[in-house]
Order: structure tokens, then C-alpha cells, then sequence
């Protein structure tokens, strides 16, 4: 029988670290539950001690995560892992990582400590852990670049002091595959007490590698891996959960490992995650790409048609991508709304699905054929309402240069209406809303695209607006892009005013 590897995903800590995958609490929480039904033996929900919202992010996971695990990230130092532990204390099963630097590198620079302060310390901190947590995973951090035979001691020290699970990162996305295998096998040959831990495997992109020395780190002896959605994460990013999943399954030959993974869940996860942070995903990327599965020569064509497989190793269908394209019209009433938006793995109050219902109609009265991806993008823009300070009643724009915007909006009972002229009619909306607020914001990054394919398609838009210092993302959705544009900064600015202190005073 095939052994097990455990997937860990790094989401909604290391992926969600990275520029432009920022997500506020509750976006995290629906991509938890998502993570959940995707079937991950492990979901990193984040790291305590950074933030009171990433706190609390934390906490929500770990009070609504049904099935997975709940990890949450600590440096060795007691105050990161009381703060760790306490953000676990509602989750079923929590999982408390926890980790230190050990190549000479980052000893001399960063941690300016000793070979021996830093066993010390690991020594410590897994203690503590362990008191705290019932479950504790250690990370070597820099492990690729560190003495193997230093990593031997530092393993040991933390499987005495109880570690369950032992990780060793690439975190700079140096090693090879080769090199990577030799390490694990090293180490695990090496520690005494090897085998009553897991062996865990985390590796960056830099090089193009961390899917393969994923993989050989599991043929090292590793048995879990640590990867995100669509491979997000620092830098060039993580190891991507779909590709490591799908060579384990499309090469079980070689790769005679099971993890339990529900791949029809691996396109609808990336999918949302895209929604959620407006994040591009590059059309030839491996599993989730919009051009992965797509033959355009005629050679290729006339295969596939003679037989799949002639040019196909694994089956569109088996990754979730035939579901995505589920259709729903306007005759398809409420109760199918209803049940797709269950299958798509939304709980939904009477109250909001009678609000999707209503927007549901409305664009299906637009556009003919409404897809999934339309679908989550509605529900993604009523949550965004749900926390609205102003919502856009109005909007009409006229000519180029300049052009002329006049905006209604509505906060509470009150009625807001004025006009702005700008460069373009975004911005004179824009300008319009500043007049109403009173804010000002600067517009760092626009992005448009459109949702599902077609000429009457859902546009979205994605911006990153500063104010003062901080910086919001927005996003909308309409079948008119000026519109999409408009709400997506209004959202932006909404955000600003639930999460901003002086507002709330004012
Ligand atoms: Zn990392």
C-alpha cells in the first residue's frame, strides 16, 4: 500500500505574506473553509503575534475549521508562542510551529547567536510548545543552507524536547532536487528517534524548483509538504499545491505516495483565491492556468479527437475544471442558485441568498449564461457590502476629456450626491466621492479583467489605494467596467473607514 504524505498548506501565512495577497479576516476564513473542503491535512492559518487582525484571523480559523488541522506561526521566543497557543485555544486540533535559523549565515547576521544558544533555544521553545499545544512542528530555518551534521544535532534536541513534526526549509529556494533528497536522508538516517517524527518538507520558487525538490524530498524520507494555492509566497513563491498533488497522482508509478487531496477542489480553490486577492494567475501556468488544458495546433486537435490521450496525461475534468463551466440562465430559478451556491461551498442565510437571488437576475438579464466564476464573484461583492460605511446608488460618467462623473451614495439614511470632472471617468468618479467623503486617496494599482469569456462578460476590477500610509485593496464587479472600476475603489475606501481609528472617533 501506498504511504501517506500529509499536506500542509501555507496559504494563509506564507502565501498570504506576499505582495498583493493580502486578505482581511474573513476573506482568510472563506478560504479556510475552502482549504478544508479541498481536503489539506494541515491548514497554516497565520502568525499571532504580528497583529491584533492577524490574531484574530487565527482565532476564527481555528473555531471554524472543521476537518484540517489549524497551525499557527511562532519565532522561538516564549511571548510569539503564548500568543500562538492562545490564538489556537478554540481549534479541534491545533498544530503550534515554531522555528529558528540554523545555517551560519543567518546565525552571524541576523540571529547573532551561537550553534549552541540556538540549540538552547530550540530546546526551549519546543518545550514550551509542547506544554502549551498538543502538537508541536519544529522548523530548521535555512535548513538547505545549514552543516547537515548541525542539522542532525538540532533535530535531535528538538525531538527530545517533544517536537512531533520536523521541517526543513528551503526558504531560500537554493537547493536541487538531488541535493535535497541527500539532506533528508542524511538527517533522517542520522537522529535517533527519527522515526517517531514526520519529516516535513517547505520550499520557494526562486529557481523554478520547489514542486521537484518537493517531490525528492519525499523520496528523501519527508512525508509531509508544505505548499500554497497556485504556489503564492514570498518572492517567486512556494511549492504549488496542484502541481506536487498531480505529479503524485498522474505519476503514481514513480511517485507511489497517496495524500488526500479531493482534486476536484484544486481549480475552485485557486479560482477563489483569485477572487479574493486579485492575483493573476499566468495562463500557462501547470493545473490552474486558463490555457493548461487548451490544444490549439491542428496536429494536437486531430489527436484528441482520435484519442485524449494522445496529448493528455490527466483529464481537465479530474482537477474541477469541467464544474467551473457549469452554466446557470435566468430560468434556473432560486432554487438552483441555491443548491450551486452549496456545492460551491457557501453557507448562506435566507437573508443573502434573497439578495444574490435579486443580483442574480439582474445580471443574468445582461449576459445570457451566468458561470461559477460569476457566481462567486457576486458573493465575493455582497460581502464586501456587508461592511459597507457607503454604498454607490448612482453612477453616470460622460466624455474623455475631461470627463465629467456625478455619483450618488448612501450612508445609513443619509443621500449624497455630487459631481467631479477628472481624467477619464474613473477618476472624475473618484473625485466625485472625495467630495463626499472628505477623503482623499491615491491610486497605486488599477487592474481589469473579465471574469468569464464572452462579449457581455462580468468585468472585475482590483485596486490598491493608499491612504495616508496605509494601503487598502478593493475590489467590484460589473458588466460595465467603469462601474466595476468605481465600486472597487469605494470598496477600498470602505475598508479604510470600518478599519480606521479617527473615523470611528469622528
Ligand atoms: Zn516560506
Amino acid at each position: 500500500m501506498a504511504e501517506r504524505v500529509e499536506i500542509f498548506d501555507t496559504t494563509l501565512r506564507d502565501g498570504e505574506q506576499s505582495p498583493g495577497s493580502s486578505m482581511d479576516e474573513h476573506e482568510k476564513l472563506q478560504m479556510a473553509k475552502q482549504l478544508d473542503r479541498l481536503g489539506v491535512d494541515i491548514i497554516e492559518a497565520g502568525f499571532p503575534i504580528a497583529s491584533k487582525q492577524e490574531f484574530e484571523g487565527v482565532r476564527k480559523i481555528a473555531q471554524h475549521v472543521e476537518n484540517a488541522r489549524v497551525a499557527a506561526l511562532a519565532r522561538s521566543l516564549p511571548s510569539d508562542i503564548e500568543r500562538a497557543a492562545a490564538a489556537l485555544e478554540p481549534a479541534k486540533r491545533p498544530v503550534l510551529h515554531t522555528f529558528i535559523a540554523t545555517s551560519d549565515i543567518h546565525l552571524e547576521h541576523k540571529l547573532r547567536m551561537s550553534r549552541q544558544e540556538v540549540l538552547d533555544n530550540a530546546a526551549k521553545a519546543v518545550a514550551l510548545a509542547k506544554k502549551l499545544v498538543g502538537r508541536v512542528e519544529f522548523s530548521a530555518e535555512d535548513a538547505t543552507r545549514s552543516d547537515w551534521d548541525y542539522l542532525v544535532e538540532v533535530t535531535k534536541v528538538a525531538i527530545e524536547a517533544g517536537a512531533d513534526v520536523i521541517n526543513l526549509p528551503d526558504t531560500v529556494g537554493y537547493t536541487t532536487p538531488s541535493e535535497i533528497r541527500g539532506m533528508f536522508e542524511h538527517v533522517i538516517k542520522n537522529v535517533p528517534g527519527s522515526e517517531k517524527v514526520i519529516f516535513s518538507s517547505h520550499n520557494h520558487n526562486d529557481l523554478g524548483l520547489a514542486v521537484a525538490n518537493a517531490l525528492a524530498a519525499v523520496q528523501g524520507g519527508a512525508r509531509q509538504i508544505e505548499c500554497t494555492v497556485s504556489g503564492i509566497g514570498e518572492r517567486a513563491g512556494n511549492t504549488s499545491l496542484e502541481e506536487v498533488v498531480m505529479a503524485m497522482r498522474t505519476r503514481h508509478d514513480v511517485y507511489d505516495f497517496d495524500c488526500g487531496v479531493e482534486s476536484l477542489e484544486l481549480v475552485p480553490s485557486s479560482s477563489l483565491l483569485t477572487k479574493i486577492t486579485g492575483l493573476h494567475i499566468p495562463y500557462n501556468k501547470p493545473i490552474v492556468g486558463r490555457n493548461a488544458f487548451a490544444h490549439e495546433s491542428g496536429i494536437h486537435q486531430h489527436g484528441m479527437i482520435a484519442n485524449r490521450q494522445t496529448y493528455e496525461i490527466m483529464t481537465p475534468e479530474s482537477v474541477g475544471r469541467s464544474r467551473s463551466e457549469l452554466v446557470l440562465g435566468k430560468h434556473s430559478g432560486r432554487a438552483g442558485l441555491a443548491s450551486r451556491s452549496e456545492e460551491l461551498g457557501y453557507n448562506l442565510s435566507e437573508a443573502e441568498l434573497k439578495d444574490l437571488y435579486e443580483r442574480f437576475i439582474d445580471l443574468a438579464d445582461k449576459k445570457k449564461e451566468v458561470y461559477d466564476d460569476d457566481l462567486r464573484m457576486l458573493i465575493v461583492s455582497l460581502h464586501n457590502e456587508s461592511f459597507e460605511v457607503y454604498h454607490l446608488t448612482d453612477l453616470r460618467t460622460s466624455g474623455n476629456d475631461p470627463a465629467m462623473a456625478l455619483v450618488s451614495l448612501r450612508k445609513g439614511e443619509e443621500a449624497f450626491t455630487d459631481t467631479a470632472t477628472g481624467d477619464g471617468p474613473v477618476h472624475a468618479a473618484c473625485m466625485a466621492i472625495e467630495r463626499i467623503v472628505g477623503v482623499s486617496g491615491r491610486l497605486e494599482q488599477f487592474d481589469v479583467r473579465a471574469t468569464t469569456p464572452g462579449k457581455d462578460a462580468l468585468g472585475e476590477a482590483y485596486v490598491t489605494v493608499a491612504f495616508g500610509e496605509k494601503t487598502y485593496k478593493g475590489n467590484g464587479a460589473s458588466t460595465d467596467i467603469i462601474r466595476a472600476a468605481v465600486s472597487a475603489y469605494l470598496n477600498a475606501l470602505n475598508k479604510y473607514l470600518a478599519l480606521s481609528e479617527s473615523f470611528e472617533k469622528a
